[in-house]
């Protein structure tokens, strides 16, 4: 039977084919699940759109997670459909490119501001609405970090700020909504070659040494992410939560 077979997910964060968000998507329709996808403007929502209709995904919503009135639109927007749901993937960031080059120091204040907002808050923004309709089939939360939360990456820089605060956040919400049976984790990835990814200075670098050095001499592909975007999505990850499940090859656990 097909894991997700009747399960409701929310996938925030597909801009196009390459997005992990879009690996989800894909994932998680062919096991079946319903699933609602989101754009934060037009230029994204011409891309979003047909990339919907090709999987027969039919809600698609605007929302710019910096924006309450639009996150409230959103869910609000997901209640009356659907009433409940199982999943809410979050799979979202923003920095400015500038921001991803040079030294960490020099982090203007509203650039720290913005990044942090984008890519941190708005997972307790959103975990504060999708609770309601989580709870009562004791769903599951799921983020996109990666290993420069946890160690200096050069040029990740206010990125990396940005993404501890997540981690930590999803610690703090996995206490919070574990009181209503609902799960957060996230799934710290190793390097893909995404929108996202391409504003990050010495991006191939990283996908080189990354590819050279850890134990499985390889990069991940959005794929394993996406699988194991499913597992903790699934009643197989029912006792996991406030977890960081590193999908990298193997990366983070080398030390030389
Ligand atoms: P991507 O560019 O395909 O996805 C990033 C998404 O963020 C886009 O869909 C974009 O529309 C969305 N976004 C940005 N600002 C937004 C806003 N204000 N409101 C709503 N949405 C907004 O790139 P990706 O690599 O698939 O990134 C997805 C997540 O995975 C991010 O959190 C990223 O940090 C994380 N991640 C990526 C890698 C990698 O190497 N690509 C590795 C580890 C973690």
């Amino acid at each position: 039977m097909s894991i997700l077979a009747g399960k409701r997910a929310a996938i925030f964060g597909v801009a196009n084919d390459h997005s992990i968000a879009w690996a989800i998507a894909q994932r998680f329709r062919a096991e079946g699940a319903e699933l609602a996808l989101t754009y934060p403007n037009a230029a994204i929502e011409k891309r979003v759109r047909p990339l919907a209709e090709s999987i027969g995904v039919e809600c698609v919503l605007p929302c710019d997670v910096s924006d309450d009135a639009q996150l409230d639109a959103a869910f609000g927007a997901l209640r009356e459909r659907w009433g409940e749901m199982d999943a809410l993937v979050h799979s979202l960031a923003f920095a400015d490119r500038d921001d991803l080059k040079g030294r960490f120091v020099d982090t203007p204040r509203q650039s720290y501001h913005v990044a942090l907002d984008v890519s941190a808050y708005s997972l307790v923004a959103m975990a504060r609405r999708a609770e309601p309709l989580l709870a009562p089939r004791r769903g599951a939360i799921v983020t996109m970090t990666y290993l420069g939360a946890e160690r200096v990456i050069p040029h990740y820089n206010v990125m990396g700020i940005a993404k501890a605060a997540l981690e930590a956040s999803v610690r703090y919400l996995a206490w919070d909504l574990g009181e209503t049976g609902v799960r957060v984790n996230a799934i710290s990835a190793g390097p893909l070659r995404t929108l996202s990814a391409a504003g990050i200075a010495g991006f191939k670098t990283m996908l080189h040494h990354n590819a050279e050095h850890a134990p499985l001499r390889r990069n991940v592909t959005p794929e394993e992410v996406a699988g194991a975007a499913l597992f903790l999505c699934s009643p197989a990850a029912a006792g996991v939560t406030g977890e960081v499940l590193h999908v990298d090859a193997g990366y983070n656990v080398m030390g030389m």
